[in-house]
């Protein structure tokens, strides 16, 4: 009896120091930001939203719920919106000046710094499947156009053609967008052009944190115009040290701002959390006219999910599986 006490409390003592180097996992996606109102949004669409946020963002959770990677947690996360029409990003992505799809991703792990990111590719049917292999697969972190395509085809990643990527809606979207007979930079930012590019930051019971986010970038672009979601530390930023970002907006401004970076480096140097340091490097990007929202997690689990649009398709799974889901401002 003696015996299996002892057996007991060391045991106890075992699983109490395995909990105990385990850090608190959680997980935060976008769908993009944007002129979303509720007014113009109808109950079957709102509804199919947040269906799909919730499909994306359990998907990422249960990989990290059972103790897999924050990076493939965020691949996952990012996937099932790539392969929704709702989203920026994937099929469904917007529409070039020439009525094509051109498409932008990054990813990048915060245990060692790495990154991935491709730019303008026109085949690749899961881009952030192709920017984890950009950082895991090449001496190299961005690959861009026919090069990041022939990359994808060489390591077998599934391509598509680029009619695949293309709808309807997107399709309206840019021939609305033309006959406002124009090609200014402030049109390509006409109200349903702006939203929908998709993200996710995750963090694993290993305290890994990982970034990601794909786009499609902005309609009627043009002379092959490239984003920020393929810029490390513009669009997309991940460091073990202090936080992952994601984020989503008028892509020339999160470039000029350096805004996923801004972020980071707020944190470091300047010891601010992560809610203030997002919303300041927003007030930046609002400086130079632009506006848009980021996600982000820090090193101890905490989010933030901050905007200056009119709303932005998030959700959230913290340690305890709490979920929540929004689209509009509070
Ligand atoms: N940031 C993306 C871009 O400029 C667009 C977006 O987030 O909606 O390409």
């Amino acid at each position: 009896m003696k015996k299996l006490l002892i057996l007991l409390s060391l045991l106890l003592i075992i699983s109490c120091s395995i909990d105990s180097n385990e850090n608190k996992i959680g997980i935060v996606i976008h769908g993009g930001a944007g002129t979303i109102l509720k007014e113009n949004m109808t109950p079957e669409l709102e509804n199919s939203y947040i269906i799909k946020l919730e499909e994306a963002v359990t998907a990422g959770y249960d990989i990290l719920k059972n103790g897999g990677s924050s990076k493939d947690a965020v691949e996952q996360a990012i996937r099932v919106m790539e392969d929704s029409p709702l989203f920026n990003a994937g099929v469904g992505a917007v529409l070039t000046n020439d009525e094509r799809v051109s498409l932008d991703a990054s990813f990048m792990d915060g245990k060692n710094l790495n990154a991935g990111a491709i730019a303008g590719s026109s085949y690749i049917k899961n881009p952030i499947s192709a920017a984890i292999a950009v950082m895991d697969k090449s001496p190299h972190v961005l690959l861009s156009s026919k090069g990041a395509d022939d990359f994808a085809i060489e390591i077998g990643i599934d391509t598509v053609p680029n009619s695949y990527f293309i709808t309807e809606r997107r399709l309206n979207s840019l021939r609305r967008l033309k006959n406002r007979n124009s090609v200014s930079f402030e049109d390509t930012f006409i109200k349903d052009s702006k939203f929908g590019t998709v993200g996710s930051v995750a963090i694993d019971i290993h305290g890994n944190i990982s970034a990601g986010t794909s786009t499609g970038g902005t309609t009627n672009k043009i002379w092959g115009r490239i984003g920020d979601v393929p810029i490390i530390g513009a669009g997309n930023y991940a460091n073990n040290e202090c936080c992952g970002i994601s984020a989503t907006g008028w892509g020339e401004h999160f470039i000029r701002n350096v805004v996923a970076y801004d972020i980071a480096a707020q944190m470091i140097y300047k010891n601010e959390n992560l809610k203030d340091a997002s919303k300041k490097s927003l007030d930046k990007v609002k400086a130079t006219g632009g506006d848009g929202g980021v996600i982000g997690l820090d090193k101890n689990g905490n989010i933030a999910m901050e905007f200056n649009t009119a709303g932005m398709y998030r959700a959230h799974i913290d340690n305890e599986g709490n979920i929540t889901i929004k689209i509009y401002k509070d």
